[in-house]
């Protein structure tokens, strides 16, 4: 029996997981359920499992979780910010699962590490901000890292650590989006709901959107070169509209190792749950034969995508760039699901930011909450003086 602690439960990767768990009720346990305000759907996860221990992060909506609860529920509740990073150290699970989107991820995710727990990934920004140091902690602690985003997944299981010299590249493989076919100057009216209507894959908002503007593909490169220690200058990604197969990896005599799949979550999250034996996933499978499949690949080229070149440089110029490009974009797109600005707006924002928040010294976790920090403020206060 694996103990699993579901960070984020309520989400699109949440949930996903809590498919695959309701099919393996004899190899999984849900000891640890943690939810940011949907408190109706924690309450019926909670009733559902029966795990030792929830948190709701958003302390405004406490009463709400005691009184729908009722006095059913035995285990420990915990609120706050301060609740995600304590439910983190407890020593009743065995595998984090990091489901919650954006930085709010980090505290948790680095408490886990350190009390030696085992992670199954997705949550990218955490790595964006903080790479060197969180797969410092996990060197250290010694924990297993498993990646759940499935361009990660998937050079994850093709990527030979005894042939780690013959590797020449990655390649990341990108859907393209919604707007895969258009230019970005013609994109200036796009609402959110446009943006979030993703033709192959079903995910939350702030990762539609980062699809839609290609924003989120570079940070996977910035993901990728933090998780398998490659240069950036060897990751590349080129778009594959069908979204089989998830990357590759290059390796020096020309072989390319891939991983194809459906386009369905559950099958990288069940690889990492299931580690390092393989369960038969409760999800989609590609068939081949039926869909008719014609894979094609297509160039991201620069200027295409403006977003994703603001990425690649932020890479090339070092941890405090990938910080603030991750808070501004963070922020921005967060304005822009809400209506307070226009798509082309995110890219001002994460331009501004760059250009313009002050330079200072990434040494420590402390440092790189403090970036976030004034990055924050500063695109908060750039969105207010534009409307
Ligand atoms: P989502 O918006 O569907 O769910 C986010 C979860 O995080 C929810 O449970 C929510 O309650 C919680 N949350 C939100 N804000 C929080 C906060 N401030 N503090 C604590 N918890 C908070 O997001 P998602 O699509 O499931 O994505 C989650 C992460 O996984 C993201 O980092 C995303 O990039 C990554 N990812 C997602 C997919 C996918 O298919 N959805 C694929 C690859 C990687
Ligand atoms: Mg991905």
């Amino acid at each position: 029996m694996k103990k699993l602690a579901l960070f984020g439960a309520t989400g699109s990767v949440g949930t996903s997981t809590i498919d695959i768990v309701r099919a393996y009720p004899d190899h999984f346990k849900v000891s640890v359920l943690t939810a940011h305000s949907k408190v109706k759907e924690l309450v019926s996860l909670t009733h559902e499992f029966q795990p030792d221990v929830i948190v709701l992060s958003d302390e405004s909506k406490e009463a709400d979780l005691r009184d729908q609860l009722g006095s059913s529920f035995e285990g420990e509740i915990l609120i706050g910010e301060k609740g995600l990073v304590e439910a983190a150290s407890y020593d009743n699970y065995d595998l984090m699962v990091t489901g919650i989107v954006g930085f709010a991820g980090l505290p948790s995710l680095v408490k886990a590490i350190e009390t030696k727990h085992d992670i199954a990934f997705a949550n990218k920004e955490c790595l964006v901000c903080a790479g060197p140091m969180v797969m410092q902690l996990v060197r250290e602690n010694k924990v297993q890292f498993l990646p759940i985003d499935s361009e990660h997944n998937a050079i994850f299981q093709v990527f030979d650590k005894n042939q780690e010299r013959s590797i020449n590249r990655l390649i990341l493989t990108a859907s393209g989006g919604p707007f895969r076919e258009k230019k970005w100057s013609e994109l200036e009216h796009i609402t959110p709901k446009q943006a979030v209507a993703h033709p192959n894959w079903s995910m939350g908002a702030k990762i539609s959107v980062d699809s839609a503007t290609m924003m989120n593909k570079g940070l996977e490169i910035i993901e990728a070169h933090y998780l398998f220690g490659v240069n950036e200058s060897r990751i590349e990604a080129v778009i594959h509209p069908q979204s089989a197969i998830h990357s590759f990896v290059e390796y020096d005599d020309g072989s390319l190792l891939s991983q194809a799949g459906p386009a369905d979550m559950k099958t990288p999250i069940i690889y990492a749950l299931g580690y390092p034996t393989r369960l038969k996933t409760p999800g989609q499978r590609l068939d081949l034969l039926k869909q008719g499949y014609h894979f094609n690949f297509e160039p991201l080229e620069t200027g295409r995508f403006p977003l994703y070149d603001c990425a690649r440089d932020a890479l090339k110029q070092g941890l405090e760039a990938t910080i603030i490009l991750n808070s501004a974009n963070e922020v921005a797109v967060s304005a822009f699901l809400k209506g307070k600005i226009g798509y082309h707006t995110i890219l001002e924002c994460v331009k501004d930011a760059l250009e313009r928040v002050s330079n200072d010294v990434v040494e420590t976790l402390d440092n790189v909450v403090q970036i976030d920090y004034k990055t924050r403020i500063h695109v908060k206060k750039f969105i207010e003086d534009k409307s």
